[in-house]
């Protein structure tokens, strides 16, 4: 089991979930349907929350839809988050018919141009009170606040997107408002390990939601997505999740199994990237498999490798055993000592320097070896 530390963030309650607070992780996602087609979003819904989803978000942008999510909210079984687009305003309208509402900081400037934007965050929070509703402020790397960007070089997109985040949780507090998570979203992995790090950093006590936006399609989409809530989770960081990815509206349950899954393997020390969090002493992480693994013998010698080092136990030694050639070289690099499986050996590495390669079954004693050296050394 990897044991994670969770950030201390306050309990938000959304409906009858309650994310941040130590409560589990929650897994959501998006109907991808339009929301004026009522009977194409219900039957979403209604696949969302077969597969489990704790909670379903929806789009809306004018009044029709806010008629039809008024329909469509009748027969949810989890709470609905409401994405506002542009016209902040429609916060009135929906608040009744939801549990929360996700505004985009940096869409605020484009409606209502003279007002300034403290009003129209007062608006929403006032909304958000009065409809019983939680309030996500959803920083996209598309759409950063234009005021910001022009604050740091042309290269910096990541600075931006936390100081927009930082802005909107200060007039959220300034207002009284604390009902409120954060999201900081990007389509590359890194930078959303980077945003949230630096975010959680600063406020650690404001619930995050993770996600890696238009990751795209499996597996690649979910490679992107594992690599950001990897690196992200083992440092305590993220209290809801939603996997985002290129499906036809029929498979949308995929983004809740997955994000389960990954949930799952982090607990069991199943890992695509080296975390470069993991608890004290010895750390053996192994990667989920799948069809790429190029020997069935990987999986017993996962469970090998913990069995023969537990006499490490007490050691702060990261071990990675991957499966394959298309990540294990390079996915290995951040271990203390990495494995990865090739047909008919394994390749021992001692962090990115290449040991050499040995039979499946000589390879744990030349493994132990380079254990008790790193135990010497230290
Ligand atoms: S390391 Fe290879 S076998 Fe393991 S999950 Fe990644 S691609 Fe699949």
């Amino acid at each position: 089991m990897t044991q994670i530390k969770r950030n201390p963030t306050r309990p938000v309650q959304i409906g009858q979930l309650t994310i941040g607070g130590g409560a589990p992780v929650a897994v959501q996602s998006m109907a991808a349907t339009r929301t004026q087609d009522v009977e194409a979003t219900r039957r979403q819904l209604e696949l969302l929350q077969a597969a489990g989803a704790d909670l379903v978000r929806v789009a809306v942008d004018s009044r029709q839809d806010v008629d039809a999510l008024a329909r469509i909210s009748e027969g949810a079984r989890v709470p609905l988050s409401v994405d506002l687009q542009e016209n902040y305003r429609l916060a009135a309208q929906v608040a009744p018919h939801v549990q929360k509402l996700r505004y985009n900081p940096g869409h605020l400037h484009h409606h209502e141009r003279d007002k300034p934007v403290r009003e129209k965050v007062a608006f929403l929070a006032e909304q958000a009170v009065k409809n019983d509703c939680a309030l996500r402020v959803g920083v996209n790397c598309g759409s950063v606040d234009p005021t910001l960007t022009q604050r740091f070089p042309a290269g910096d997109s990541i600075s931006p997107m936390v100081e927009s985040a930082l802005a909107h949780c200060a007039l959220l507090d300034e207002l009284g408002f604390t009902r409120y998570c954060v999201s900081l979203k990007d389509s590359d992995p890194q930078k959303v390990i980077e945003a949230n790090t630096r975010f959680a950093a600063q406020r650690p006590e404001v619930p995050v939601h993770l996600g890696v936006t238009e990751a795209g399609m499996p597996p690649e989409g979910i490679i992107k997505t594992r690599i950001a809530f990897e690196q992200l989770l083992t440092q305590g960081i993220g209290d809801t999740l939603r996997v985002s990815l290129t499906v036809p509206f029929d498979d949308k349950g995929e983004e809740i199994r997955v994000g389960r899954q990954i949930l799952d393997d982090i607990h069991t020390g199943r890992f695509r990237s080296v975390p470069k969090v993991l608890s004290d002493g010895l750390n053996i992480i192994s990667c989920p498999s799948c069809s790429r693994v190029e020997n069935n013998a990987f999986v017993d010698l996962a469970l090998k490798v913990r069995e023969v080092t537990q006499y490490a136990k007490a050691h702060r030694i990261t071990i990675a055993v991957m499966g394959c050639r298309v990540n294990g070289p390079g996915e290995t690099d951040d271990a203390d000592l990495g494995l990865w499986c090739a047909p008919n050996f394994v390749n021992l590495k001692r962090g990115a320097q290449h040991l050499g390669h040995f039979p499946y079954d000589q390879v744990l004693d030349r493994l132990k070896e380079e254990v008790d050296r790193l135990i010497a050394n230290r």
